[in-house]
C-alpha cells in the first residue's frame, strides 16, 4: 500500500499568520516542528491503518520546511522546488492514496491564510467552471491517475472545501477560521491525536482504482492588476479573457497543471513592487 502525502503549511497545526509560513522568519523556525508533527501524527495513523510505503512531497512555498530529522524513519521525504508536478509530485497510477496535509481555502474566499498558489496576486482559479482550491486542483489531477483522497487536514473552511472535491475523504480540522489571519487553535497534543486517527481510518479508502482516459479540462485565472494577466497570455495555449483573467485548454489534468505552473511563474516574475 503506497501512499502519498502532500504537505502544505497554512493549514497546519497553530499557523494563523503570514511569518508562521514566511522562510527564515523566526515564526517559521517556531513552526516547523509543529507542521513536521501533523506530518508524523498522519504517517504514524497511515502505517497503523496498513500502509507499507509514505512518501511525502513538501508543498509549501520553497518546499524545505519539514525537519527530516524529526520525521518518522518510516517515511520519506521528496523536499525541495523545481518539480514537475510541484505540490503533487510523486503521484503516479501505483499510489493507493493521498493525503493533503495543511491545506487551506482558495484564492478570493474566507479562511485562514487563504490563496491558490501566489499569496495574493491571484484571486481566484476555476476549474472546468468551478472555483477551485489547491485541493481541488490535485484532487482532480489525483484522479487522473486512479488515486484516491484519503484525509485532508487544514481549518474548518478547507474541511468544508473538501467536502465538495472529496465527498469520502476524511477531513481534520486543526483550528477554526476566525477571519484570514487569526482561529481558534488546538494544541498540537491534541490534533496529533485526531490526525493519526483519521489517518488510520481514511486507509479503508486506500487502493488505487484504474486510471481513466485523461480528460480535457478548462482553467481560468484571475489576477489583482491588468499586467499580470498580459503578462500570462504570453504563453502559448492561454488567452486573455478579461481584463484581468486569463483562460487555457489542456488535453489532460497533468497538462492543465504544467500549463498553470507556467502561467503562475510568468505572473509572480512580472509583479512590480508595492503596486503588484
Ligand atoms: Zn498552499
Amino acid at each position: 500500500m503506497r501512499i502519498m502525502i502532500s504537505a502544505d503549511m497554512e493549514g497546519a497545526t497553530g499557523v494563523t499568520w503570514t511569518a508562521d509560513v514566511e522562510t527564515n522568519s523566526p515564526q517559521w523556525e517556531r513552526f516547523r516542528p509543529m507542521f513536521t508533527g501533523d506530518v508524523n501524527a498522519c504517517v504514524a495513523g497511515l502505517f497503523a491503518g496498513g500502509a507499507t510505503d509514505v512518501l511525502v512531497n513538501e508543498a509549501h512555498s520553497a518546499q524545505r520546511n519539514i525537519l527530516l530529522e524529526r520525521l518518522d524513519p518510516r517515511a520519506r521525504l521528496l523536499t525541495g522546488r523545481h518539480k514537475p508536478l510541484s505540490m503533487m509530485q510523486g503521484i503516479d497510477s501505483g499510489v493507493d492514496g493521498v493525503v493533503f496535509l495543511g491545506y487551506h481555502a482558495a484564492a478570493g474566499l474566507d479562511g485562514v491564510l487563504s490563496h491558490t498558489y501566489l499569496p495574493n496576486q491571484i484571486t481566484g482559479v476555476w476549474l472546468d467552471g468551478t472555483r477551485a482550491s489547491e485541493g481541488r486542483l490535485n484532487a482532480a489531477l489525483a484522479a487522473e491517475y486512479g488515486v484516491p483522497v484519503l484525509l485532508v487536514t487544514g481549518d474548518d473552511l478547507t474541511c468544508a472545501d473538501a467536502a465538495g472535491y472529496a465527498p469520502s475523504a476524511s477531513a481534520v480540522a486543526v483550528k477554526q477560521c476566525v477571519s484570514r489571519y487569526a482561529a481558534i487553535c488546538k494544541p498540537p497534543s491534541v490534533t496529533a491525536t485526531e490526525i493519526e486517527e483519521a489517518a488510520r481510518e481514511a486507509m479503508a479508502l486506500a487502493g488505487a482504482t484504474t486510471a481513466p482516459a485523461p480528460a480535457a479540462h478548462r482553467i481560468e485565472i484571475e489576477f489583482d492588476a491588468a499586467h499580470l494577466a498580459a503578462a500570462a497570455a504570453v504563453v502559448p495555449t492561454v488567452e486573455q479573457v478579461d481584463v484581468r483573467r486569463v483562460g487555457f485548454d489542456a488535453a489532460s489534468m497533468t497538462a492543465a497543471m504544467k500549463a498553470f505552473k507556467v502561467v503562475t511563474a510568468i505572473a509572480s516574475g512580472a509583479v512590480e513592487g508595492s503596486y503588484g
